[in-house]
């Protein structure tokens, strides 16, 4: 039974009510976290305004010594954390064993790094001189997806630690546990308790009430847009700070003259990797004409190779999708398409037997104003269109409402670059994917979000920058 982690206590809901946690691949109950309410997040976000002025006053330095030990404390868990999530999510233990937790573990790391690294801003004048002082903005909450668990709660949680915040997180209640793991690991590495506290439940009403709650200053948020619009609705007449990563529809843009070894699988992990639940997942793949069937060809071939199954199994790429609910919204979306006369190239059945498995599915003769087109998929669906021209590519690629990232398969670094730029989309990878520096700037054009996390605008996100103009002595 999972609980809630407040002021450094395990703490059921007030209401007593509980939420199943289901694993999705074999649609078994294997836990319960409380269904929280406004209640428990008026608790939580108590303890945490009580946390955070001491936590401030330790300093950047000694704060970030705690961030460093819970990093070598997740490290040595890894195996242990890597198999709580990989049951928790569905996703291959392969995946979360190379890059969910990792990435968690470097997370933690680097903000540290960042946040006690970070030169002091002066600007002298003749009598006066500008002091650039970072504040901790208070309480911060975190809402986080199912999709990357502790992967993206530690990317959010770490640098608004380092900047002296303190945290209330409501994680997907799909996916609690290694939320309430990383709890526990924070206050043995230091973390002072009611720091970090952790609301279990539904987003319409845990996660709703912390976006409401009077005394949470930013909201950083991370999911669908359709629950952003909400969120920024509730959040902006309040004017808090407020970071908004959404959902993509990312072009995969393939040009003749790619290098097919390189563009073929790299294709394929953008488009497939963790059953296509990666906000940043290739779903729609555009190919030069000259090229389109060879490339669809091997593209097929290299798919085939996937081994599909129990996410348990070091060998399985492709495991569970999160739940049945979205294993049928990925469905309908494919029978739809079929029935409008897209032909389904690869997949695009249901298979029998517990667990939310399904295929990965290529579909080509799609029309750009088409559903599965224009909408998030969010699942092991691509579709292929030819283009014949750059500018053809570049009109295709920008013609969705979302801007999240893209990438770009091409020998021609000029023309890799001119048309990345042309691209609207926050992120682009040439001849690559997820190929990630913790340094750049991370977020979504369009529908797909506001503001800019990573590095130094995370810093800047999680604190209130101030201007000191002191005096010269
Ligand atoms: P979701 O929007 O359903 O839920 C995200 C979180 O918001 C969950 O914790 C949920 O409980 C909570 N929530 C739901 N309704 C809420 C409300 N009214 N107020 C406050 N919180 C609420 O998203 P999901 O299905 O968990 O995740 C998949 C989506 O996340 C996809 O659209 C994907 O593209 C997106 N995503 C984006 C990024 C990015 O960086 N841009 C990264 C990962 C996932």
């Amino acid at each position: 039974m999972i609980q809630n982690h407040i002021g450094g206590q395990k703490l059921p809901a007030a209401s007593g009510q509980t939420l199943d946690d289901i694993e999705p691949a074999t649609d078994r109950v294997w836990t319960t976290i409380p269904d929280s309410d406004a209640l428990d997040v008026d608790v939580a976000v108590a303890a945490a305004k009580a946390a955070q002025p001491a936590w401030a006053q330790l300093g950047v330095a000694a704060r970030c010594d705690v961030l460093q030990q819970a990093a070598v404390l997740l490290e040595q868990r890894l195996d242990a954390f890597a198999a709580l999530e990989s049951r928790d999510t569905g996703k291959p233990v392969s995946l979360t064993t190379a890059t969910d937790i990792p990435r968690a573990v470097a997370n933690l790391r680097f903000f540290a790094d960042l946040a006690r690294n970070e030169p002091e801003e002066r600007h002298a004048m003749d009598t006066h001189t500008n002091l650039t002082h970072r504040a901790p903005v208070g309480v911060v909450g975190l809402i986080t997806p199912w999709n990357l668990p502790l992967y993206l709660l530690s990317w959010k949680l770490a640098p608004a630690l380092a900047m002296g915040n303190a945290v209330v997180a409501k994680p997907s209640e799909l996916t609690p546990a290694t939320a309430d793991a990383l709890a526990s690991l924070l206050e043995e590495a230091g973390l002072p308790p009611g720091v970090f506290n952790v609301v279990h439940g539904l987003g319409a009403k845990a996660g709703d009430a912390l976006v409401r709650h009077p005394a949470v200053q930013a909201i950083s948020f991370t999911g669908g847009t359709a629950t952003g619009k909400m969120v920024a609705a509730a959040a902006a007449p309040m004017f808090k700070k407020l970071s908004l990563e959404l959902g993509g529809k990312n072009p995969a843009v393939v040009f003749a003259d790619s290098d097919l070894d390189v563009a073929v699988p790299g294709v394929a992990r953008a488009a497939f990797t963790n059953q296509g639940q990666v906000c940043l997942c290739s779903s729609r793949i555009l190919v030069e004409a000259s090229i389109y069937d060879a490339f669809r060809n091997r593209l097929m071939a290299e798919v085939a190779t996937w081994k599909h199954g129990d996410p348990g199994d070091p060998t399985v790429r492709l495991g569970s999708l999160i739940s049945q609910d979205h294993r049928d919204k990925v469905a309908g979306y494919v029978d739809r398409a079929a029935e409008s006369g897209a032909r389904v190239l690869c997949g695009g059945q249901k298979q029998d037997g517990p667990g939310a498995f399904y295929p990965i599915t290529l579909i080509d003769g799609v029309a750009q104003s088409d559903p599965i087109v224009q909408e998030e998929v969010f699942g092991p669906v691509a579709t292929l269109q030819p283009f014949s021209d750059e500018a053809e590519a570049l009109r295709l690629a920008n013609d969705v409402p979302y801007g999240l990232a893209a990438t770009v398969w091409t020998t021609d670094a000029a023309k890799a670059q001119r048309f990345s730029e042309g691209l609207e989309t926050g992120m682009v990878w040439v001849n690559d994917w997820l190929k990630r520096d913790l340094r750049v700037p991370f977020g979504g054009m369009k529908q797909s979000g506001v503001g800019r996390e990573g590095g130094t605008h995370s810093l800047d996100f999680y604190s209130e920058l101030r201007n000191l103009c002191l005096e010269n002595p």
